[in-house]
């Protein structure tokens, strides 16, 4: 198919009067002008966005955890609620509430997500029957299937990353009753990330990954032993993993190792530019340099960091020493790149009592520059070929409703920052996928029959 856009944001700027071709979901040729019988853009075409961080059945739970107990509220009670409501959740469940998730996504212009994937076993913690399963190979994968479904049906781009969760603390504590679903011996993970890398074969634009939970869920022979087995099946496998999301794990890892957990990582594990730290947020100036020096990212979450009372990534100074950033939904408070961008350029506007921090020399634009890192190095930690507009590229792109966009400061220049910054509605019309239109005029074909599931579900678990 041909697109004609009257202004288009490619990987070197702005281009106005272009048609762009796409043939089995890649951008084949980029040509000045209005080809013949080319489809017509409603307005500015920008890339789409990568979510890194997802744990899909939190958004379940959205809103349920927001009542205070005199300051006493923290991301370790948060977890306690979190726990209760994943102890319901069935495989068909964990379905429903990612097919609702991803179809909010793609409607807010996330056209692909990581999924650190870590509710694995059945509601009584027992792994899934391959007596009972259809498909007897892939029983230990009915969790993981149910989300390769789940992003199928909906249309988004998936990156399933299965996760190693292993012991409740450093030290290799024991798991509490409420991480029985997550826990697999090493051996059982790795068979389940094999099984994963067969499941993805039959899902078109999906690839997998790793996710060790944290370094105090899995301890160093485990880690190393994971990852391992998943650069024997690809070398350029995307590995994920939590770290220094909170002070506590920070002292908690000083104590038992000696070390801070960046330092330690980049100590004990040999990072590279596919390996993705989410959070990052309590770093020193040494880690800082060191996630760099490794070419790693920092996956950073803004508005669920916010939520959960994290803290702050240094990301000014991250930034200004050539870091990549990649941006992600996490718990699903919200479930917009609009607002995640937003809060990261505004939490340092207020540290530092600045304005216009987040822009580089090359890109004066905050919100170009913020949306063009995000979506690069979004697609560098999913290793797909997606993050920018040019020929070879996958055509994942969004659609800007002119309606919108025209009441605010709108020449090129201006639009990113102006949709960053002061739209209060979703600007997004129409979102391409791998070639493929998934949101037409803010609407998905199946978001009724999703939204009516997912309502029906939310009645029953806040009822129990
Ligand atoms: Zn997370």
């Amino acid at each position: 198919m041909k697109l004609y856009a009257e202004n288009i944001l490619l990987n070197d700027g702005w281009a106005s009067n272009q048609t762009i071709t796409i043939e089995q979901g890649v951008i084949t040729a980029i040509d000045a002008g209005m080809a013949e019988g080319a489809e017509i853009a409603k307005g500015a075409v920008i890339p789409g966005m990568v979510n890194c961080h997802s744990h899909a059945f939190q958004r379940a739970f959205a809103g349920f955890s927001e009542q205070g107990s005199e300051g006493q509220d923290s991301f370790w009670t948060w977890r306690k609620i979190m726990y209760q409501f994943l102890a319901q959740l069935t495989d068909v469940d964990a379905k429903n509430i990612a097919k609702q998730l991803y179809i909010e996504m793609l409607k807010m212009g996330y056209t692909r997500v990581a999924e650190f994937h870590y509710l694995h076993h059945d509601i009584d913690g027992s792994t899934y029957n391959a007596n009972t399963s259809e498909d007897k190979s892939s029983a230990l994968a009915t969790m993981a299937q149910a989300i390769f479904d789940a992003a199928k049906e909906s249309g988004i781009g998936l990156t399933l990353l299965p996760v190693l969760y292993q012991h409740s603390g450093f030290g290799e504590q024991k798991p509490s009753d409420g991480q029985k679903r997550f826990i697999n011996s090493t051996e059982q993970f790795n068979q389940l990330v094999s099984d994963c890398f067969t499941l993805s074969e039959q899902y078109s634009n999906s690839n997998v990954g790793i996710a060790p939970h944290s370094l105090r869920a899995v301890d160093k022979k485990s880690l190393l032993s994971a990852v391992e087995h998943v650069r024997s099946l690809d070398n350029q496998a995307p590995i994920h993993i939590h770290i220094s999301e909170q002070q506590k794990e920070v002292d908690d890892c000083l104590s038992h190792y000696g070390k801070r957990p960046v330092q330690w990582l980049l100590d004990n594990a040999e990072l590279d530019q596919h390996w993705c730290l989410i959070h990052a947020t309590h770093i020193n100036e040494a880690e800082r340099k060191g996630i760099i020096a490794k070419q790693a990212i920092a996956g950073i979450c803004p508005t669920t960091e916010a939520n959960l009372g994290d803290g702050i990534f240094p990301t000014t100074e991250f930034l200004s020493e050539k870091g990549t950033i990649a941006i992600g939904s996490d718990s699903h408070i919200s479930v917009n790149p609009i607002e995640e961008i937003r809060w990261l350029e505004y939490t340092q506007r207020l540290i530092k009592q600045q304005r216009a921090i987040l822009a580089s020399d090359e890109q004066t634009s905050v919100g170009q520059n913020l949306w063009q890192q995000a979506a690069q190095g979004g697609a560098q930690s999913t290793n797909s070929n997606t993050g920018f507009l040019a020929i070879g590229k996958q055509a994942d792109l969004l659609v800007l409703d002119q309606d919108k966009t025209k009441l605010f400061a709108n020449a090129n220049q201006h639009l990113l920052d102006s949709m960053i910054f002061a739209s209060q509605q979703n600007p997004i019309a129409d979102v391409m996928v791998n070639g493929f239109w998934q949101v037409i005029n803010q609407q998905h074909v199946d978001q009724e029959q999703a939204s009516d599931n997912f309502a029906k579900l939310l009645m029953r678990l806040s009822a129990s």
